[in-house]
């Protein structure tokens, strides 16, 4: 799995960071995937591996403006470009309204593509392509805030033997049980897939979250996954000075969660942008943020593998489950 960092800052842009977005893949496969879409991301996008023609599904936590003002453009380029494959876009309630009425407004009438829009915020959510299985976790933030739970889908052995002696006949039943559906034969035994398939290599799991003041309500989706990607918009003294109605996390409530989790990998991102990159000597400020502060604070807390993020910067979850930059 590598992902792609678009936008790493919180609110509003800075000359180092975009707002938010976040390209997923699976290894090599030149279908991706978007979490989330911040204004300029197409920008970004030209500057990464990644094409509009092949974006399968984008996932959009909530509404606010940093995490979806680049919808409209995205899709709008992506039209001009040529694409006829019908988009999904899993996103809470608002979402297809704003993005709607934009081109009501702004004479875009015939999309070449149909988009599909799949609501992440009803209790029955699932995403599943084959390829990757998703699940949403709602999240504690200004508005309804969603983190995505996304579980890879390895190609699968089936024991061919074991099958012919069931008497499970080849076609639709081994296709079901090689995307790990159970089934039950004529006479009322049940197969269960996980009996009779493996996978090719151990699924990898990730959560990537949305804005959210209580990490720990990713707690039970963290005992199942390798790696987090969550905001860390504040360390513990500036949201202490700010107070806490902006409902964002510090890197240290973050870090908690992880350590308690015992969760191998953990990326921060989404940083507010008093936190620069490298302290400037020209600054008449004294104490001047920079992201060390909340690496710094983050590492007080939690001993596993822990980066921060950067635009354009690319991460590989490894099938052995190592992370790399690459
Ligand atoms: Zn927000």
């Amino acid at each position: 799995m590598r992902f792609t960092f678009l936008g790493t800052s919180a609110g509003t842009p800075t000359a180092q960071r975009n707002v938010t977005a976040l390209a997923l893949a699976i290894d090599d496969n030149r279908e991706w995937y978007l979490i989330d879409c911040g204004e300029g991301t197409q920008h970004r996008l030209l500057h990464s591996p990644h094409s509009s023609a092949k974006l399968k599904t984008i996932f959009i936590t909530h509404v606010h403006g940093d995490h979806c003002y680049g919808l409209p453009g995205l899709i709008a380029s992506a039209n001009m470009s040529g694409r006829t494959e019908a988009l999904t876009i899993c996103a809470p309630d608002g979402i297809e309204q704003y993005v709607r009425n934009t081109f009501a407004h702004t004479d875009v009438h015939n999309l070449r593509f149909p988009l599909h829009f799949v609501r992440s915020d009803q209790d029955d959510f699932h995403y599943n392509d084959g390829a990757i299985d998703v699940s949403a976790v709602a999240m504690s933030h200004r508005v309804p805030c969603f983190a995505y739970h996304i579980k890879e889908i390895p190609p699968t052995h089936i024991d061919e033997a074991k099958l012919d002696a069931l008497g499970v006949a080849r076609g639709p039943l081994w296709h079901q049980l090689q995307q790990g559906e159970d089934i039950t034969l004529d006479n009322g035994e049940t197969v269960y897939a996980k009996d009779v398939c493996t996978p090719a290599w151990p699924a990898r799991k990730i959560v990537v979250g949305g804005d959210n003041d209580q990490p720990s309500l990713l707690h039970q989706a963290l005992q199942d996954s390798d790696l987090l990607i969550h905001e860390a918009t504040f360390t513990e003294d500036v949201l202490a000075k700010v107070g806490p109605q902006y409902m964002h996390s510090t890197a240290a409530m973050v870090a908690k969660t992880a350590a308690d989790t015992a969760l191998p990998h953990l990326i921060l991102t989404h940083f507010s942008q008093r936190y620069r990159s490298h302290q400037s000597s020209k600054s008449k400020h004294k104490a001047q943020h920079t992201v060390k502060d909340l690496f710094m604070e983050a590492r007080e807390h939690y001993r596993g593998n822990l980066m921060l993020a950067e635009d354009l910067q690319s991460y590989q979850l490894e099938k052995d489950k190592s992370l790399n930059k690459i």
